[in-house]
Formats: structure tokens, sequence, C-alpha cells
């Protein structure tokens, strides 16, 4: 029997098989409250993983009030008209919820039914969730602060396995780093991780990201003072030349772009024409 392992007061979690990127290979489902039922991110789009979480709402017995989307990727998104279909055949009405960003991120795949912003309080029968838009892995990001835990269901701000790719087609590295800022403030007792486990520690490890990213920019601009005018993937060779097999280098070339364009934005690193870059 598939059962939903209890996180802390009234938040519950169920790991879900989905294709996200590797190393990682499920999706949290966390679900939220005690007689109605907050499922955030229904992700997988495979019947067998949709089939236990099912099983695990039904053994549960309380009813479940909306389902919440945290931003618009695939591995977040891909049971969320499953789940609300399942519950329609059950003669119960659950609307999907999300930022209105995503909403328009979804257009011909999910429907959202309501929008949330920042600000908005959620109230999940007994569990408050707070709503902070936090645009930088995705431009309609939201994460979830229970006020009472402490806890943040943090999507894909933070990850318990692998790392968070910013792709500057869609995200943004400043926007990611006044986000992890804002998130810092919160002072969280646990972050609740779209894919690994739970995050304890909070601030030291949002502290950490933050951290982890300058150092990474500092890295990009000595290497385009060592290598002249270069693209981006020469740098991605360079800084993570060590760490990665070469087939991971084009996903690091992406990181590295949004680095470059965070570097150009503060005047230390130059786009030229070709898709190369140098110092400033
Ligand atoms: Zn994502």
């Amino acid at each position: 029997m598939t059962a939903l392992e209890p996180l802390a007061d009234g938040i519950r979690v169920l790991a879900l098989r989905t294709p996200t990127l590797l190393p990682a290979t499920h999706t949290n489902c966390y679900v939220v409250g005690r007689t109605g039922l907050t499922v955030i991110e229904p992700a997988s789009p495979w019947p067998d993983e949709q089939d236990r979480l099912i099983e695990a709402l039904e053994a549960d017995g309380a009813r479940v009030e909306r389902i919440l989307l945290t931003h618009h990727h695939p591995d977040h998104v891909g049971g969320a008209l499953a789940l609300r279909d399942a519950l329609a055949a059950r003669g119960h009405a659950a609307p999907i919820v999300a930022h209105a960003t995503t909403r328009d991120l979804l257009v011909g795949t999910v429907v959202v039914d309501e929008v949330i912003s920042d600000g908005d309080v959620l109230r999940c029968s007994g569990v408050d969730l707070h709503t902070l838009h936090t645009p930088g892995h995705a431009p309609g990001h939201v994460v979830l602060h229970d006020r009472s835990s402490g806890a943040v269901v943090a999507g894909d701000m933070v990850a318990g396995v692998g790392t968070i790719l910013i792709d500057p087609f869609e995200g943004d590295l400043g926007h990611y780093l006044d986000s992890l800022e804002r998130m810092r403030g919160l002072g969280a007792s646990q972050l609740l991780p779209a894919h690994g486990d739970a995050i304890v520690h909070a601030d030291a490890i949002l502290g950490f990201y933050i951290a982890h990213r300058h150092q990474r920019s500092t890295q990009i601009q000595e290497a385009l003072r060592t290598l002249g005018e270069v693209d981006a993937l020469a740098i991605a060779r360079q800084v993570y030349g060590a760490e990665l097999p070469d087939a991971a280098l084009p996903l690091a070339s992406i990181q590295v772009t949004a680095h470059l364009l965070w570097l150009a934005k503060h005047g230390r690193a130059e786009g030229q024409v070709g898709g190369l870059w140098r110092a400033a």
C-alpha cells in the first residue's frame, strides 16, 4: 500500500518517478492539509505513478481541494490533468492553481483554473501557505511558506539531489539570486525541494547557494581573462572540465551563458558577434 510520508504537521510527501534531469529520478509530490488537501505537483506523466498517488490519496480519505504547481516544467506538471480528471470521475472538482506566468507558459498543455500571486495565503485546512513569487529558474516560479512549522515547499529553487539549472531562455540568474535572498529572509525550518530529501539548516544552505553562484561568476570572468574571446562551451570546458563528462558540457554551457549575461549586466563581460564573449 502506497502511503504519504509525514514531514511536518499537516505536510506529507510521496516521491513520484518522473522524466526529470539526472541524477534526480523522482519529483516530490507534497500533500498539505488535514481534512481538505492541497496536492502540490502531481508530477508524473506515467499512469502507474499516477495510480500510486491516487491510491495514497484515497487511503488518506480526505478530499483534494486544489492541485498546485510551483512552475511550468514538464517534470512538475506531468500528472496534473490526470489527477484532476481522476478526481472529477469520483465527483470531486479540484482546480489547478499556479502563478499567472506559469498559466501563460502552459497554454496548450495544462489548463490552469486559478492563479496565485505573491503574498496570497492559501488556506489548507489547518495549514496556511504563504505564496512567494520566486522567478529565476522559471519566470512563474512560486514557493509556499507554512509559517507555523517554518517549512517552505521550494520547488526547483534548491535541490536535495542534483543542481538547479538556470537556462537563460526562460531563467535569469539575477532574479534567481534575488529570490534566494528573499527565501533566506524567511528563517525557514526546512526547505522541501522538488527533487531529493528535505533540507534542514535552510538559511545556511541558501547562503551557500548564493555564494556558490557568485563564486562561479568570478571563475567565469577569470576564464574570460585567460582565454580571450571565446564561446560559452569553451568556458564551460575550462570551468567545469574536470567535474563533468563531455556529454554534460552542452548543458553546462547553458548555465555558463546565464552567468555571462549576469556578468554583462554588471559590466564584467561583453558579448560579441557570433556568440563570443570577452572580459569587460
Ligand atoms: Zn524546473
